[in-house]
């Protein structure tokens, strides 16, 4: 499968997985685009979607926390800064996704 299919195809299901957690892709498409090719050339290496936008370590049981879509794994964060890391998703109620503050868990935490 070419990457443009491959792309296409991981959108298709990762739809299905984010819609019910009220997650939805973000409206910058050139991101999302972008995000995609990534995830296809990481799968391509490693035969799973990881996350583009964090680094694999040696435990395989972290680097199964950053297989797209990560959102279970860390929804509480997500929650909070209504966004994944990487930004592929966002909030269902996000229109503009660059108003959004990266803030870290930590901060969260402490409230
Ligand atoms: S941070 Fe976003 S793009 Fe990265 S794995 Fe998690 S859900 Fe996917």
């Amino acid at each position: 499968m070419n990457v443009e299919s491959r792309k296409k195809a991981l959108r298709y299901l990762f739809q299905k997985v984010i819609d019910p957690l009220g997650y939805k892709f973000s409206p910058d498409e050139e991101l999302v685009d972008f995000l995609l090719e990534q995830e296809v050339v990481l799968e391509k290496k490693h035969g799973i979607p990881f996350c583009p936008c964090q680094g694999l370590t040696r435990k395989r049981e972290d680097n199964m926390k950053i297989v797209c879509p990560c959102i279970p794994f860390h929804r509480e964060h997500f929650d909070a800064i209504k966004r994944c890391w990487c930004g592929l998703y966002v909030h269902k109620d996000v229109t503009n996704p660059d108003e959004l503050r990266q803030i870290p868990f930590s901060e969260i935490k402490r409230g």
